[in-house]
């Protein structure tokens, strides 16, 4: 009763206030204002008051831009007084993936000496460089590679990860570079996501852990001698907020959560890193509750700025803000409104500039929020020592091209590499292994040093590496031949097909190499995307062969099927550059006592099952089949059957689509282009022309970053654009599913000659249909779904077993085709463009 009445007085007080004054909505008070480690220092803030009081309007607006190293050069930063550069993920000094050291500080340095000059009295601002050093310097031809933060994620030991901070900072200063973008703090909800190997972990404790022993390691201890001095890099915590858990875990998608869930779960890699002092936030591309982060406000400006109390500066995603409505990559009023501070302008800098400018003229941008954003920029400079010529000469100065790679780093990556490993099974405690015994390496990871270490391996997606393109790193399988060298033997197979019986066969298997939306995937099932792989352990096992699966994967998949088919199964996640790790951990040592036990956990979740992708954090989820934290070591016995469920659905039908390409080609599938002087001309950057200048194949955007292609022949000859796989494909099922191939295109111009569209099994074995009728008739410019039905390609001859070539347009004439989306459906025959079945 007396309850009951104090609530109606409260009830009464509000509706009175609220006549005065209305009520806000009330937000609970999820953000906890984040403690600042970074000790105050007021002779700082008035330095940089005294220069910001110098600046001419032009020159701050200059100081928010940061373009990409390709569009600028450093007479433009000296002639705008540019605030930043940066170098996109494959982007190299003389567009050079083997630049030197040296080509990395002359660059570095050519932009530092052309430093904005402010004022009367000449205060000498200089650049920032930032650069994606993710897991090391990757960037950068012949650094040493760390595993990627779920790798890092498996070992939970924050001191190692500070110490892998501290290295990777080593090796950016060392090239005359003075910001990092990282680390990524993202909470992945949704395995789907194709950035899941850049988080840390599903458990938010976990990664706001290691995200504070990241940045300390880049930044050195707020507060301490040394932070941010030489040797030390800026940190950067990215991508503010909620980009891993966005819906059906979609690359830049929209994050549902509520705010309480926000801060609570996706908030917590930012107590981590900027109660660590992190100096700079990265904006996420994705939404929150369908508004695009890069022009939310109240998360950038009322939240970050405000509740949680941070002083440094936030930077905008690559072109980030031509994604909020009514803007473009060249101007973004909301963008700067909202509180971003730096612009990531990539190519379109100098009409942002321009653009700004006009905003600031016309009061549609306060002065005082382009004062906020310098302000915040000085700041940082000057707490890395940029502001004190001396300080900033030496970071130029006073490097050591010798650190880049050096000895001890690849010493700690290895470490990393060891403690990162996960054992989910080891039957009959198979390992670890006796050195003296004839091991069988296969698989396509086996020797691969480019697979192992993932996206953001000198290349954005990282692919088209080779090993030649890592200098004194070692694969997995050399690791190994070392290990047995004098006591037993290696033989290395991709295939599996071995000279000599072996002992044992390790196998190593798993993902391809992707990075952002392109590694986004419908599904965890590895063996329907990669059966061939299935394929060799089943083949090992009937031939009486124990097997040692090592599996590269930038994310938990379901492996029942592999798991089955193996002896022992080792989650090895995306090592990076010292594959040798891993033999570290497989074998014992000379004297066959255990050289290193196993003692990664898993940092997320393994599925039961291939749909198992959510992250369902209430008692209702889904038992997965091991739980986060699992991990064997050489001490457990374990039981694990060898008849894990592999429902029958997914054994004998084949899945119900398959992509080829979506954003970019999906694994195993390959895009090239080709011309007589080269049939086979892989794609890697983003224009590529085949060898005789027939075809050009040039990226760009429909929806999302680089999510399209556009190829124009130039009709001097046959030119062609394909995807292909290797091994061969088996689409029987797909075929006998009623499927049909479909591309969403779009057409610049008519052709002037046939048009060709085929599919091979290993050409001359193939079959091709004169699609010219169809490019004939549809509306130019505009995307369309063509679908032509796969029984037509098996008519014609094609193979429907063993599909290397999935999809091939070629053409003589003149043609310009772009697409978007390539894939095969099951059922679509029926009602395809062109249909060929019964
Ligand atoms: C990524 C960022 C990265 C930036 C610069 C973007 O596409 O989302 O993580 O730092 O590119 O390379
Ligand atoms: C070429 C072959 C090549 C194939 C790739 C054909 O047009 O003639 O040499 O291997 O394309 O699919």
């Amino acid at each position: 009763m007396y309850k009951k009445s104090t609530i109606l007085v409260a009830v009464c007080m509000a509706t009175i206030v609220g006549a005065a004054e209305p009520i806000k909505t009330a937000t609970p008070n999820v953000w906890q204002a984040i403690p600042n480690p970074v000790p105050a220092n007021p002779e700082l803030d008035k330095r940089v008051e005294q220069i910001l009081a110098q600046m001419t309007l032009e020159q701050k607006v200059a100081q928010m831009i940061q373009p990409e190293i390709r569009s600028v050069t450093p007479a433009d930063v000296r002639k705008y007084g540019l605030g930043s550069v940066l170098n996109g993920g494959g982007s190299f000094p003389k567009g050079n993936k083997r630049a030197a050291v040296s080509d990395w500080t002359a660059l570095a340095k050519a932009y530092f000496e052309a430093a904005s000059i402010v004022g009367e009295s000449k205060i000498v601002v200089p650049i920032l460089w930032g650069t994606d050093a993710v897991h090391g310097h990757n960037n950068v031809y012949g650094a040493t590679l760390f595993p990627h933060n779920i790798g890092l994620g498996a070992t939970r030991d924050a001191e190692l990860v500070k110490a892998i901070g501290l290295a990777t900072a080593n090796e950016v200063a060392a090239t005359g570079i003075e910001w990092a973008f990282a680390p990524t703090v993202a909470v992945t909800s949704d395995f789907r996501w194709g950035r899941t190997y850049e988080s840390f972990s599903e458990d938010p404790a976990l990664v706001q852990k290691l995200s504070a022993s990241v940045v300390e390691g880049l930044q050195g201890t707020a507060g301490q001698p040394g932070f941010l001095g030489p040797g030390h890099v800026l940190a950067t915590a990215k991508h503010f907020i909620g980009d891993g858990g966005t819906k059906n875990g979609m690359d830049q998608g929209d994050t549902l959560v509520t705010e309480q869930e926000l801060a609570a779960i996706h908030g917590a890699g930012y107590r981590g890193a900027l109660g660590a002092g992190a100096q700079t936030v990265m904006v996420s591309f994705s939404s929150w509750q369908g508004v695009k982060l890069h022009g939310h406000r109240y998360l950038l400006t009322d939240v970050l700025k405000g509740k949680l109390g941070f002083d440094g500066f936030i930077v905008s995603d690559w072109n980030g803000i031509g994604q909020v409505s009514g803007c473009s990559n060249s101007a973004c009023v909301p963008a700067v409104l909202a509180g971003i501070d730096m612009f990531m302008v990539p190519e379109d800098w100098k009409a942002f500039y321009t653009n700004l400018l006009a905003s600031v003229g016309r009061g549609e941008v306060p002065v005082e929020r382009i004062n906020d954003a310098v302000r915040r920029i000085l700041r940082v400079k000057a707490r890395l020592g940029l502001l004190d010529p001396a300080i900033a000469a030496q970071r130029h100065n006073n490097v050591t091209p010798s650190i880049v790679g050096q000895a001890s780093h690849r010493e700690l990556a290895r470490r990393a590499v060891r403690e990162s490993l996960v054992l989910l099974k080891n039957k009959d405690a198979i390992l670890p292994l006796k050195r003296n015994l004839n091991v069988l390496v296969a698989g396509p990871g086996a020797d691969d040093i480019g697979r192992q270490s993932g996206g953001w391996t000198l290349t954005w997606q990282g692919t088209g590496n080779t090993n030649a393109d890592f200098p004194r790193a070692t694969s997995i399988y050399a690791g190994i031949a070392e290990t047995v060298k004098g006591y037993g033997s290696a033989e290395l197979s991709v295939s599996g097909a071995y000279k000599k019986r072996p002992d044992v066969a390790i196998v190593v298997l798993g993902e391809e190499p992707y990075a952002e939306g392109q590694g986004d995937r419908s599904n965890l099932n590895l063996s329907a995307a990669r059966p061939a792989e299935l394929e060799i352990l089943k083949s090992l096992k009937a031939q009486g062969i124990p097997v040692v699966t090592v599996l590269l994967t930038g994310r938990p998949l379901w492996t029942n099927p592999e798991i089955n088919n193996s002896n022992a199964f080792v989650v090895a996640w995306l090592p990076g550059s010292e594959g040798a790790g891993i033999a570290d951990v497989l074998f014992r040592a000379v004297d066959g006592a255990v050289q290193h036990d196993v003692t990664g956990q898993l940092p997320f979740r393994w599925p039961a099952e291939p749909n198992q992708a959510q992250v369902i954090r209430t008692s209702a989820a889904p038992a997965p089949l091991f739980a986060l934290g699992y991990g064997l070591s050489y001490k457990s016995s374990d039981t694990l059957s060898d008849t894990l469920p592999v429902p029958l659905a997914v054994a004998s039908k084949g899945p119900a689509e398959i992509k080829l390409f979506e954003r970019g080609p999906v694994s195993p599938w390959r895009l090239s282009v080709g011309d007589k002087a080269r049939w086979v001309f892989p794609v890697t950057g983003s224009k590529t022309t085949s060898a005789n200048g027939v075809i050009t194949l040039t990226s760009f955007d429909r929806n999302v970053q680089e999510d399209s292609r556009r190829a124009v022949w130039n009709g001097s000859g046959v030119g062609q654009v394909f995807l292909h796989a290797e091994p061969a494909q088996d689409l029987s099922a797909m075929r006998a599913a009623g499927g049909a191939l479909i591309i969403d295109m779009m057409l610049e111009s008519r052709p002037t000659n046939p048009v060709e569209l085929r599919i091979d099994c290993g050409y001359p074995c193939g079959a091709k249909g004169n699609i010219s009728g169809i490019l004939e008739q549809v509306p130019l410019n505009t995307w369309f779904s063509f679908s032509m039905d796969l029984a037509c390609f098996e008519n014609a001859g094609a193979d429907m077993k063993k599909v290397d070539t999935g999809m091939l347009i070629a053409t003589g004439g003149k043609l310009s085709l772009s697409f978007t989306g390539v894939r095969m459906v099951a059922g679509a025959a029926a009602t395809s463009d062109i249909r060929c079945g019964k």
